[in-house]
């Protein structure tokens, strides 16, 4: 076993961790990423790339990268049973950016990972699983499983866990988290756009009485649909399907679309079909020592209102000048401060989260009408624009 040596360690080549050490590359610290996956990025998960996110993206030249494929979505309208109550414009929501940008996950990732192999070639190892760590006063000894299956060692001044909601970082440190499990179940699919043409940027969000229906514009002529599903079997088996739809759950899901929008997606075109709960999660601690961390290891939220990887690039964009200090100096950085900032930005984004997810489940036709007049009357107000900030993250 040979023991490499490096500034920086992230365990983790998620959207968060790539982005972390393609900002750090680009400062000119030596960073290595271990990233379990031994393939290219799959699955499509996250998709809303909002305003500061891209902007952050301008330090590594990643938001030219990123719009020269992605859809703009430059409205969200709500709806309920097909009906508009209001719309909201993002032309206010950025002066960089007056929208959100959506793109599929595994692309972002290919993009993310070809941007830090050009700032550090050989970085990112895959194939590559932190088993272990112990700290010291002046370095982190990591020892992991290699593309091989056998030992690997590193010894990093730095480490930072960017490795997701079920961290083996946090674990490996005996932190805790806190949080809570809600009961809504969701079921999303990506169809061929069979929305008009003029929705063909809109953010769509049907509130009617049984339950929400969102949808996003996505490139190549699709669009993601989210729904709220009764608690049957329906999401977890989707879930188990994993990228390949089933073609008997992609009818279910485009069934329940036209049901309760008025609108068919053609379920023999549904490229993606996954269900998914929900649940919201907060880190006890954030930094001890030298081990930082970062993304959904610190925080995970509902992805209902599309925030949680975008959470984690901010926090990439914070800490990334707070480890150059630190590797400069040898001193370990204010974590404490870097703590309190990201932990009550993910506090914000998933009370706006439980939000979402409260406006969007099934009501009684009584109550199903107040709710329409209740947005009805919200989105014609001058103010409305403000909710558009609120969606576009620019509090973050
Ligand atoms: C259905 C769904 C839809 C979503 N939609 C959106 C959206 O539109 N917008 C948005 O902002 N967010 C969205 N999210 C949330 C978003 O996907 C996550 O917040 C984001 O992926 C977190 O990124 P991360 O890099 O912190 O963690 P992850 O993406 O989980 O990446 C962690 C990485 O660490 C690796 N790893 C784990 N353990 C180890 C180990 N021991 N050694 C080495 N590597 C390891 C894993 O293989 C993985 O690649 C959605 C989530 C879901 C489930």
């Amino acid at each position: 076993m040979t023991t490499e040596r490096t500034d920086v360690l992230v365990v983790g080549g998620g959207p968060v961790g790539l982005f972390l050490a393609a900002l750090l590359a680009a400062r000119g610290v030596d960073v290595r990423v271990w990233e379990r996956r031994s393939g290219p990025p799959t699955g499509s998960r996250a998709i809303g790339i909002h305003p500061p996110s891209l902007d952050a993206f301008a330090a590594i030249e990643l938001d030219t990268r990123v719009l020269a494929e992605a859809t703009l979505v430059r409205t969200g309208v709500a709806r309920s049973r097909g009906r508009t109550l209001g719309t909201l414009t993002f032309d206010r929501a950025s002066d960089t950016h007056p929208y959100v940008a959506t793109l599929d996950q595994h692309r972002t990732e290919e993009l993310l990972r070809d941007r830090l192999e050009q700032a550090d070639p050989g970085a990112l190892r895959t194939g590559t699983t932190l088993t272990a760590l112990t700290r010291h006063r002046d370095h982190v000894d990591a020892v992991g499983t290699g593309p091989d299956g056998g030992s690997v060692a590193l010894r990093a001044a730095f480490l930072v866990g960017a490795d997701g909601a079920r961290s083996v970082v946090r674990d490996l440190l005996g932190i805790g988290t806190s949080g809570r499990d809600y009961p809504d179940r969701y079921v999303m699919g990506d169809f061929a756009d069979p929305e008009d043409p003029a929705a063909r940027t809109a953010a769509l969000v049907d509130v009617g009485p049984d339950g929400v229906v969102e949808s996003f514009p996505l490139p190549r002529g699709r669009r993601r649909y989210v729904a709220l599903v009764p608690d049957d079997g329906f999401s977890g088996s989707a879930a188990a399907g994993g990228t390949a739809p089933d073609p008997a759950r992609a009818r279910r899901l485009a069934g329940i679309v036209s049901d309760r929008t008025g609108v068919a997606p053609d379920p023999t075109t549904c490229s993606m079909l996954s269900g998914f709960r929900v649940r919201r999660r907060a880190a006890d601690r954030v930094g001890v020592g030298r081990v930082v961390l970062v993304g959904d290891a610190a925080h995970e939220i509902s992805p209902i209102g599309g925030q949680g990887m975008n959470l984690g690039w901010l926090d990439a964009a914070d800490l990334a000048p707070l480890l150059v200090g630190a590797v400069r100096t040898g001193v370990a950085g204010p974590w404490p401060a870097y703590a309190e900032r990201r932990q009550a930005a993910a506090r914000r984004a998933a009370r706006q989260a439980e939000a979402n997810m409260a406006l969007g489940r099934p009501l009684d036709p009584v109550r199903t009408a107040g709710r329409e007049a209740l947005l009805r009357t919200v989105l014609s107000l001058p103010t409305a624009h403000g909710l558009a900030r609120l969606y576009a993250m620019r509090w973050a």
